[in-house]
């Protein structure tokens, strides 16, 4: 065996091991966050490993943090290249609060600020560099940049830069010339769009060398889906609304007049909303996107137009006021819900006459781009129309398999809305009808018919002669109605003229001959909610919620940033459970780390303890023993390392991972990472009892036999039975006593 090829292969590992912990460290140290998103380590490793890469997360899927980890590990400058000023705005606000340094250059700063941010890149000063594609392909930046040392570079929003993608930017093609520009860095593309077909044309348009290709899953477990015909469609917001008071949420409408009327109506009843629309002044435009982010308003009611670049995590509800063109659009738009992780809902109205209007507004475009987008529209209404788990249909859609036979998170599988059995019966019945009162009468009319109603108009017109005349009499005239549109929807029925005469198709003369089968839904309810983010707390904690989300309002107000720039609902939830009294348990909550400690550790705590105080609570509560013992006083300074040194001591009294797990309350791969950090740095060469003797003379003897010692050989040498944390641990072992001999 060639000894010294296994021991270069063998630090390979070690290193990897060594840049994945580093990474984890980070991840505490900056964010508070105990483990990452599936996904995030492989590639933040690519990165780390200067491989160029696609990765495909879904919205919410935690992207940045896939370059902005390395870029705070590597040295010299890394570029991100992003889309939007608003977007830049808030993510360098984010991690300047964090205490990474970043900037962001655009044409909307003043030339004196831009000379001071180039000043601090001269200096080394600056580990981000956000900039806009047009901005970083001028010739006087890429020189700049030239001079620097950049790291690597970042292209957030990759799919802009294909024309198979929904949102094609052509100033992001100008990206292509990057790679020549700089042939010794690498590149790094994120995305959410998923389809394999913009995903390679990004690979190619950037030219990137054999790239790491990473693909999440694209469902949102967190999201509950609700699909739902259009009644009285002002009642069917206000009950959602109602369920969300105070709380954050977008309304997308089709046209601008039907943002401003709903707009106005929301305000009138007395809800804090604000619109936006492509009609708008800039200006207006602006003060509408920051009122909804820095929380002065809660709803924006808004066209397509609003959503990009908008990352505001605790958007908990979604709503379409129409349907959207096509599932990609559904799926961005409804994403922009529970970012943070937390549940969050997703309501979609829809009718017949959406997918009429989107039909003609489709119908200006020609050849290949008409048809994709007429096939689009014909998913998207049979994604409305199918009583199928939504969660399902969309992620098979995006080309992913869907496991679970229920999701318990959309109105199919709670069982509020169901398939029609005999949709066929029903709909020759209606369409029948439409025919025999000859094609000259609107739904409301056809309904009537089918009711059996006793109109004087239907009577004079001898309708009531007809052979349809009350044959769906044991329906609701809502269920007749919805289904007229859901006729309408699937091209079975049209509306003509001024009046809205229904009339056959031919795809409906196609249900007579039962060559065409129609799907019709019917709505059964409502079932319980499923709970909302912070609606698990009980009263005393919801009202320290409310009060400490007030603070974060007045804090985030005085330093000019976003709400959730300082802190996400997810930290505020956890400090108002378990109601910190000092630093120490502090830094325990998600999403505190050592930088948000020094900067808020002071005015929450004190919050928290008027709070505390007036109503005669203890502080501190559910922390678990050796938690709170990890924080003691005198480590407070430190305590991202504290735990770390508690899991070492744990280690050292020979606790197994999963006691030391239950005992930190940290998750098995944080463990491992605490784990194999205290093995390399006590350069321990027993793994017991992580492992065992057994398990590890058979590793010790499949990396002595392997051709490499990398992990996946081994792993597959000892036919998958060994698992890969056990192989870290015994490599480092293995490694640690080469080092000794
Ligand atoms: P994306 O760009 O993929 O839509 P973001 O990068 O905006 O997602 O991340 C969404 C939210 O999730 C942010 O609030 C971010 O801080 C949070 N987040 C990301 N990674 C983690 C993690 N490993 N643990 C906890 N929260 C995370």
């Amino acid at each position: 065996m060639d000894t010294a090829r296994t021991m270069s292969n063998q630090s390979l590992e070690n290193d990897e091991q060594t840049m994945l912990a580093d990474a984890a460290a980070v991840l505490k140290r900056y964010w508070g966050y105990d483990s990452f998103r599936p996904l995030q380590e492989e590639a933040i490793r690519a990165v780390l490993q200067r491989r160029d890469s696609v990765v495909v997360l879904p919205t919410g899927g935690g992207k940045s943090l896939c370059y902005q980890v390395p870029a705070a590990l590597r040295d010299g400058l890394a570029v991100v290249v992003s889309p939007l000023i608003a977007l830049m705005k808030d993510q360098v606000d984010a991690l300047t609060d964090l205490g990474i340094s970043a900037a962001a250059v655009n044409s909307s700063l003043p030339a004196e600020e831009r000379r001071q941010i180039a000043r601090r890149v001269d200096a080394g000063e600056i580990s981000m560099l956000y900039v806009a594609p047009e901005r970083l392909c001028n010739e006087r930046m890429l020189d700049f940049l030239s001079r620097q040392q950049v790291s690597f570079i970042a292209v957030d929003e990759a799919h802009c830069i294909s024309s198979w993608g929904h949102q094609f930017r052509p100033e992001y093609r100008l990206l292509g010339s990057l790679r020549d520009r700089f042939p010794n860095v690498d590149i790094h593309a994120y995305t959410a769009t998923a389809t394999a077909q913009v995903r390679d044309d990004i690979a190619a348009q950037l030219d990137l060398r054999e790239p790491e290709l990473h693909v999440g899953n694209f469902d949102r477990p967190n999201l509950t889906y609700r699909v739902v015909p259009r009644q009285d469609s002002k009642k069917q917001i206000r009950e959602v609304l109602d369920r969300f008071k105070g709380q954050s949420g977008i309304i997308y409408c089709i046209s601008r007049k039907q943002v401003d009327e709903l707009n106005e109506y929301l305000n009138q009843s007395g809800f804090r909303s604000a619109a936006y629309h492509a009609g708008l002044e800039h200006d207006q435009r602006q003060a509408a996107q920051d009122a909804f982010l820095s929380e002065q308003v809660d709803i924006v009611v808004a066209t397509v137009a609003f959503g990009m670049g908008i990352d505001k995590p605790n958007v908990r509800f979604v709503i379409h006021a129409s349907s959207t063109k096509s599932l990609e659009n559904y799926q961005q738009e409804a994403g922009r819900a529970g970012r943070d992780g937390l549940p969050a809902e997703c309501h979609l109205f829809y009718g017949a006459r959406d997918f009429a209007l989107w039909k003609k507004m489709l119908s200006d475009l020609e050849d290949e781009a008409g048809d994709v987008a007429r096939e689009q529209l014909q998913k998207m209404s049979r994604f409305c129309h199918t009583a199928i788990c939504r969660h399902r249909q969309l992620v098979e859609h995006f080309g992913q398999g869907f496991e679970s036979e229920n999701c318990q998170a959309c109105d199919v599988c709670l069982k509020e809305v169901a398939e029609v059995s005999d949709a066929m019966t029903i709909s020759q019945k209606i369409l029948s009808c439409v025919v025999r009162v000859e094609q000259r009468f609107g739904s409301d009319y056809v309904t009537n018919v089918l009711l059996g109603s006793k109109e004087q108009r239907l009577l004079d017109n001898g309708h009531d002669q007809v052979s349809t005349y009350g044959l769906l009499k044991a329906h609701s005239k809502k269920e007749i109605r919805s289904w007229i549109d859901q006729l309408e929807a699937q091209q079975c029925l049209e509306r003509q003229g001024d009046y809205g005469t229904l009339a056959v198709t031919p795809i409906g003369r196609q249900v007579f001959r039962e060559e065409y089968q129609p799907r019709l839904t019917q709505v059964m309810g409502r079932t319980a909610t499923r709970r909302s983010a912070s609606s698990d707390l009980d009263a005393t904690a919801q009202e320290l919620f409310d009060l400490l989300r007030e603070l974060r309002r007045t804090l985030a107000k005085e330093k000019k940033v976003a709400p959730f720039v300082i802190f996400g609902d997810v930290t505020l939830i956890d400090l108002a459970t378990h109601r910190p009294t000092k630093i120490s348990s502090f830094l325990l909550m998600h999403g505190v780390g050592r930088r948000k400690c020094e900067q808020y550790g002071d005015p929450f705590l004190e919050a928290i303890q008027e709070f505390c105080e007036k109503r005669d609570l203890p502080g501190d509560v559910d922390l678990p023993a050796e938690m709170a013992a990890a924080t003691t006083p005198s480590s407070e300074s430190a305590a991202p390392n504290d735990i770390e040194q508690t899991a070492a001591e744990l280690f050292s009294e020979g606790l197994s991972l999963d006691e030391v797990g239950d005992r930190l309350n940290r998750a098995r791969s944080t463990v491992v990472g605490y784990l194999t950090a205290y093995l390399k740095r006590e350069r321990k060469t027993d793994p017991t009892p992580w492992i065992s003797e057994e398990t590890f003379q058979n590793i010790s003897l499949a990396a002595l036999e392997a051709e490499s010692d990398r992990l996946k050989p081994l792993h597959e040498a000892l036919g998958g039975e060994v698992s890969y944390d056990e192989l870290r641990i015994a490599m480092i072992c293995l490694k640690n006593t080469a080092a000794e001999e």
